[in-house]
This record gives structure tokens, C-alpha cells and sequence, in this order.
């Protein structure tokens, strides 16, 4: 190990430059879908535990719901399933003394689903940017701390506390039980990193949402010759559309609309053309500082407003309830990665909603969520920029040797 301390960790980043690049494109090149309730993270995982093991870690390959008390536990999030599905968590051992510090990522993507100008799953890279599916969400940002943590390894830096570094499967579409079960199986630690996609802002906060989709039905089929034709499953749902939409000025987080469905078209003159039935699908993201009956109480009078002399309308809860971090912008490991940044950026809030909040909600563990930059996240020609990249294993090395501390020589 001597002639590897000599390698100062800055020369060994430069030196490793292309590695990085080339450990995102192995991330994406391993399609990793989450197709509720299934999910395709495992040769992704495979290739994350090999990656540590030729570090000379023995990562703990485990699946959510196999740790004990998971699938009991209040935040555990039920209908999905886990088979061949596991979360990857390696330690590098401090020397004692020093503060842990976690580092925590997801690898599933959301499907690849239409068509841009780059491929789902090469990696090609043009223009200083990566494209792929999970090359921002967020494949882009475990790299980072993948390659971070090998750089600590090959350089032989010591350190005084523990450095964690954790895979996780089953974040998208609200599943975070990956997440909660590496915070149950006990790998807790002083401080944590989260780098969803921030665009290198440093954020000690998080929107958080729930996705919802209305079911209108009832309503007279057909022409009324009496007069009025009245409500119909169309025009309730066209109305909650639109009071949705106007609902989002001022209320400082967006509610994305997915999905209007109702109607058919059939011959002219068919009576039954008015349509009966019908459905509206939204995600409605929160501020910090909005609890779950805030947000029910908002959108189900935004909807029943309007669209309470229509026809019926169900609920059906698509997503759980994904709190919002409310951190503290002055907690140490928030300041610490500020310092670990070029330009020491100012504590922000991420727009939007990830798996920190079970860090805050289940788990001693302050965290921080801080990623790279990039665009089209969950959408064709997704892709995260590259220098953002460099900046950021470069900043997660100086974060972890100055939290964690230098270990006393062996
Ligand atoms: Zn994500």
C-alpha cells in the first residue's frame, strides 16, 4: 500500500478522469426499469457489488424485504415485489474516532419509453453531456461516489470514521422500501449525501408530492331533448383539469397532469357517445412544511369546487404520500458539503421529491442531497453533464476525507 499513499487523491481524480466517465455508461448500459410492482435493477446491482469487491470490500447484497421488521414497519410501502431485487451496501471502516458519512443512491430507472435522438442504453456522449436512461436520474450521481470512494481506496487515504456507500432499488413511483430497509438492516451513519440531480446546488431540502387518479362516472348517456345535455364523466374530469391547472399559480410547487381519458368516438348520431366514465391522473408536489392533510385538503376542494355539481368522482391513491425534506439549511453535514463545492453554493431546496425523507423520517441520519446537472429526467434524451461529474467526485472526496477525518496510521 506505500507507493499507492504517494498518490495524492486531486492527481489520482485527474489521472481517472475517463474512468468515471466509463462507470456511468456501465450503469446505463444495464437497463435497470422499475415497472411497479416488479423492477430490473439486478445486474445493475450485480455489477455495483463486483465494482466493490475488486476494492476489497465485502458489500452486503440483501433484498428489502427480507430485513427484519421492513415489511411491519409504518413506512414500508406494501404491492410491491422484491425477488432478485437487492440493495447493494459496502463500508470502508475508519481507523476510530472519526464521523461516518453515508453516501446513498438508487439505481432503478424509470421505463425507456418513445424516442429521442440518442439510444436508451449506450452512453454516447456529445457535447460534454451523457445520454441515457438514469444517466441524471440517477446513475450520473452514484458514479460519482463510487468512484470516489475507489479513489480513497487505490490512493490508501485512512480515515477515522466509517464511509458507507449504499445501492438502493425501488425509488421511482414512491417505492423508497429499498431505502428504508439499508436505514433498518442498521447502516446509519453522522451524515448523508443523496445525489438526485440538483444541478451541484446543495440542498438541505426536498419537495415532496402524491399521485392521484379520478375516476368520473355516471352522467346520462346520450341526447336530452328536455333541455341540457348536463354533466357528464367528461365534463367533471375537463373541470378538475382545469381547476387543477389554475390552482398551481402561486402555490410555489407544480401539479403535473398526466393523463385525460374519456370518450370514444363512434358514428355520427350514436346517442351513447356522451361518455359515462372517464379518468384524470395528477402529481401534486408539496413545499417543506406541508403535511399530508394540507395536501388532501387542497386538492380535494380544488376538485370538489369545481367539479362538485358533475357527475361522481373516486379517488384512487396512485402513489404513497412522499413527505418533503424540511432539513436544516445549518446542519453540519449541509455546511460541510457546501465547503466541499467550488463557490461554497447556498442552501437550497431540490424541486423535487426523492428518497430523503426516509432518511428523515426513519433514520438518525441528517442528510444532504446534492447531484449533478443535466435534463430530461424520466423522458427521452435524458443526460447529465460531465463536468458536473468531475466536480462532484472531486468535492465527494474532500467532503469525505474532512467529515470522516484522517485515521491514525496503521
Ligand atoms: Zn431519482
Amino acid at each position: 500500500m506505500a507507493d499507492r499513499a504517494r498518490t495524492a487523491p486531486d492527481d489520482w481524480l485527474a489521472e481517472h478522469g475517463d474512468d468515471l466517465v466509463t462507470l456511468v455508461r456501465e450503469l446505463v448500459s444495464r437497463p435497470s426499469e422499475n415497472r411497479p410492482p416488479h423492477g430490473d435493477e439486478a445486474a445493475c446491482q450485480e455489477f455495483v457489488a463486483g465494482y466493490l469487491r475488486d476494492l476489497g470490500l465485502e458489500p452486503d447484497v440483501f433484498q428489502p424485504d427480507e430485513v427484519d421488521g421492513a415489511t411491519g414497519h409504518e413506512g414500508w410501502w406494501p404491492g410491491r415485489e422484491y425477488a432478485g431485487r437487492p440493495n447493494v451496501v459496502a463500508r470502508l471502516g475508519g481507523t476510530g474516532g472519526g464521523r461516518s458519512l453515508l453516501f446513498t443512491g438508487h439505481v432503478d430507472v424509470v421505463p425507456a419509453h418513445g424516442e429521442g435522438a440518442h439510444a436508451w442504453w449506450d452512453g454516447e456522449v456529445e457535447d460534454g453531456r451523457l445520454y441515457g436512461r438514469g444517466s441524471l436520474d440517477m446513475k450520473g450521481g452514484v458514479a460519482c461516489y463510487l468512484h470516489a470512494l475507489r479513489c480513497l481506496v487505490e490512493c490508501g487515504a485512512t480515515l477515522a470514521g466509517d464511509l458507507i456507500v449504499e445501492t438502493t432499488v425501488d425509488e421511482e413511483f414512491g417505492g423508497a422500501n429499498g431505502t428504508l430497509a439499508c436505514r433498518l438492516r442498521g447502516y446509519n451513519a453522522d451524515g448523508a449525501v443523496l445525489p438526485e440531480p440538483t444541478g451541484l446546488a446543495v440542498c438541505h431540502a426536498t419537495r415532496g408530492g402524491i399521485q392521484y387518479r379520478l375516476h368520473a362516472s355516471g352522467g346520462k348517456a346520450g341526447m336530452d331533448f328536455g333541455g341540457g345535455s348536463g354533466p357528464s364523466a367528461l365534463t367533471t374530469l375537463a373541470a378538475a383539469s382545469a381547476a387543477l391547472a389554475d390552482a398551481e399559480a402561486g402555490r410555489g410547487a407544480p401539479i403535473y397532469q398526466f393523463l385525460l381519458q374519456s370518450g370514444e368516438e363512434l358514428p355520427w348520431g350514436t346517442a351513447e357517445g356522451t361518455p359515462t366514465e372517464g379518468i384524470l391522473e395528477f402529481w401534486a408536489e408539496i413545499l417543506p412544511g406541508t403535511s399530508r392533510d394540507d395536501l388532501e385538503a387542497e386538492l380535494r376542494g380544488v376538485v370538489d369546487r369545481a367539479a362538485g355539481a358533475g357527475t361522481p368522482l373516486e379517488w384512487e391513491q396512485r402513489t404513497r404520500f412522499l413527505s418533503a425534506l424540511d432539513g436544516d439549511p445549518e446542519a453540519a453535514i449541509v455546511r460541510a458539503m457546501r465547503a466541499a463545492l467550488p463557490g461554497h453554493p447556498v442552501p437550497s431546496t431540490a424541486p423535487f421529491a426523492c428518497d430523503a425523507f426516509i432518511l428523515a423520517e426513519h433514520s438518525p441520519t441528517p442528510v444532504v442531497v446534492c447531484g449533478p446537472g443535466g435534463d430530461n429526467p424520466h423522458a427521452p434524451d435524458e443526460h447529465v453533464i460531465l463536468d458536473d461529474l468531475h466536480i462532484l467526485a472531486s468535492a465527494y472526496v474532500r467532503l469525505a476525507r474532512d467529515w470522516c477525518g484522517e485515521g491514525a496510521a496503521a
